[in-house]
């Protein structure tokens, strides 16, 4: 268990950049901290693997307390491993080499056995033996993440893991790492600005805002039932409608949080939208539309033209 206990810090006096977190996060779970751009996960992370001094609160992964600098000498735990957002790769060591770091030379056929695994599991196999600085952002940061697993950790931390990597590889990689992670019971803790990171990836989500921590929940329920607009947004676009546009809805908030998927054209709704864009994803269009000067997003099959206007109605789920 990962546990974290009113903890607080700050860079800077007076100028606190997280405020008052708690949380647990149990063995062998995946969890992911999303909030918008410099809320605080990167700090939190770093905090979690010991490289800052808390001003206030304590952290603990089971039974050993994670302390700062001011009490480590060099930085880091055992038992951890952390992926920054610039990953640190030696520059003129081959792949192979780099992954290899943290590997024992005591046991040379075990050694290249563990590497040719992870080689594949980053699916960098054909680069094991090309120096890191000729990599593109992409390979390195798949380095950087074999070298990492290179020891089995207990605990993974991700800043951004996916960041520099195209589409096409990305979903590949995401499922072979978590799945490998889930078998080997590895507690990861990923920050992350891709809402699939979160969805599809993880078990809970944990939600920073300004430093706080405003929920953590089950990634689903989180998703379905947002508590706010900020939550809800975080997952992609949202549309805060009035309550009164949906009557078959039972809501007791004036405004109601409702997803592009959630609504349809209808012939017969008086809810009207005049169309501004419609914007071509592949499986559907995403259509931005106006109504009474507010933006209002919904999927359609079909483009529609600018300037029509359509009716909507919400899918009951
Ligand atoms: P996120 O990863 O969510 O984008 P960060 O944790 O990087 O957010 O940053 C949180 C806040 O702390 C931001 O306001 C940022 O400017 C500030 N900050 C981050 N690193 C430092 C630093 N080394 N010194 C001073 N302020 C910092
Ligand atoms: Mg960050």
């Amino acid at each position: 268990m990962l546990k974290v206990q009113n903890a607080s810090f700050s860079y800077l006096e007076n100028t606190p950049v997280l405020k008052d977190i708690s949380f647990e996060i149990p063995q062998g779970t995946h969890v992911s901290i999303i909030g918008e751009s410099g809320c605080g996960k990167s700090t939190l992370l770093k905090l979690l693997y010991g490289l800052h001094d808390l001003n206030a609160g304590e952290i603990f992964w089971k039974d050993e307390q994670i302390l700062g600098p001011a009490y480590h000498l060099v930085p880091g735990f055992e038992h951890m491993k952390y992926v920054a957002q610039d990953f640190d790769l030696m520059p003129y060591t081959t792949v192979a080499e780099n992954i290899g770091t943290y590997l024992s030379n005591f046991y040379p056929e075990e050694k290249q056995q563990r590497i040719h695994e992870l080689l594949e599991m980053v699916e960098m196999t054909a680069f094991a033996d090309v120096k890191a600085k000729l990599l593109s952002g992409g390979q390195q940061q798949r380095v950087a993440l074999a070298k990492a697993l290179a020891r089995e950790p207990e605990v993974l931390l991700l800043d951004e893991p996916f960041s520099h990597i195209d589409n096409f590889r990305k979903n590949a990689l995401r499922r072979n790492l978590f799945s490998y992670l889930k078998k080997e019971n590895i507690t990861c803790i990923v920050a992350t600005h891709d809402r699939t990171d979160a969805l599809s990836f993880a078990d809970s989500t944990i939600v920073l805002q300004q430093g706080k921590l405003i929920a953590q929940n089950d990634s689903k329920d989180l998703y379905q039932n947002p508590p706010n607009k900020y939550i809800a947004s975080l997952f992609g676009e949202v549309n805060e409608l009035p309550a009164r546009l949906f009557p078959e809805i039972d809501a007791s908030t004036e405004t109601i949080l409702i997803y592009p998927h959630q609504l349809k054209i209808s012939g017969t709704s008086d809810f009207k939208v005049t169309v501004q864009q419609s914007y071509f994803k592949g499986s559907h269009y995403l259509v931005l539309a106006k109504y009474e000067g507010k933006l209002v997003f919904f999927e359609s099959l079909e483009g529609l033209e600018v300037g029509v206007l359509t009716g909507l109605e919400v899918i009951k789920t």
